[in-house]
């Protein structure tokens, strides 16, 4: 007999918002404060970004460090300027930032699953790569402080998800056992592959970049296309 569920996790990124389109505008943001220091092309000001985003990422393999803007600013300034210039790195970390969390919004049905889990006594985790407080603007600008139960980050772990200490630490913080809870996520080789490692039932929600189904380990329990199907799931589950 399958055990209810106590608890859903979610991700964040491609789970409760679209990433690409606020991620394209707010380098366009960062490129015209850019500007001022090289005359780069628009496109290649993002060619540059995404260089610099590998060279940090693969020093930083599997951290939330790895996706950390600021290091991603200094690297590119250095890089192309020659020098260190900490104003320069930071005006571009917040004008990146700033635009970005300007223009996201949250997929539809987010905050009714969340009323319904909350009306029903289940538990909600947030469990995210990259650094806590960049996440935690996400999580206020969408003004969801109030429903959560616990939050981790990859950044408080040291490890980026699939890890498994990310899982656990989350689980741990909630206070149920893993038979007890469903992911929900975007990407198969993170959110799937790790809550599955741990015995927690997966639901795939197939938008943004990353999200393409899987085999194997990476197989979900559960393909969904947007928040509403996963709140009929979750109707039968709980
Ligand atoms: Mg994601």
């Amino acid at each position: 007999m399958r055990l209810m569920i106590k608890a859903v996790l979610f991700d964040i990124d491609d789970t409760i918002y679209e990433f690409l389109p606020v991620h394209k505008k707010a380098l366009k943001t960062a490129h015209e404060v850019y500007l001022v220091y090289e005359e780069i092309s628009e496109s290649e000001f993002e060619k540059q970004f995404q260089q610099s985003w590998d060279i940090v990422k693969s020093s930083l393999k599997g951290t939330a460090s790895g996706s950390n803007r600021v290091l991603i600013f200094q690297n590119l300034v250095e890089r192309r300027l020659k020098r260190f210039d900490s104003s320069i790195i930071l005006e571009l970390y917040n004008a990146y930032w700033n635009s970005f969390l300007d223009d996201i919004t949250l997929f539809e049905g987010v905050l009714d699953l969340l009323e319904f889990l909350k009306n029903n006594n289940i538990k909600i985790g947030f469990i995210t790569d990259l650094t806590a407080f960049v996440q935690m603007r996400k999580l206020s600008k969408f003004k969801l402080s109030g429903y959560i139960d616990a939050f981790v980050s990859s950044e408080e772990c040291g490890n980026n998800k699939p890890h498994k200490i990310i899982f656990d630490r989350l689980l741990q913080k909630l206070g149920v056992s893993p038979e007890t809870a469903i992911m929900v996520g975007d990407t198969a080789s993170k959110d799937i592959a790790g809550a599955k490692r741990l015995n927690i039932r997966t639901i795939q929600l197939l938008k943004g970049i990353f999200a393409k189904k899987s085999d194997g380990e990476e197989k979900a329990d559960y393909y969904v296309a947007n928040f509403s199907e996963i709140k009929s799931i979750l109707e039968k589950l709980c």
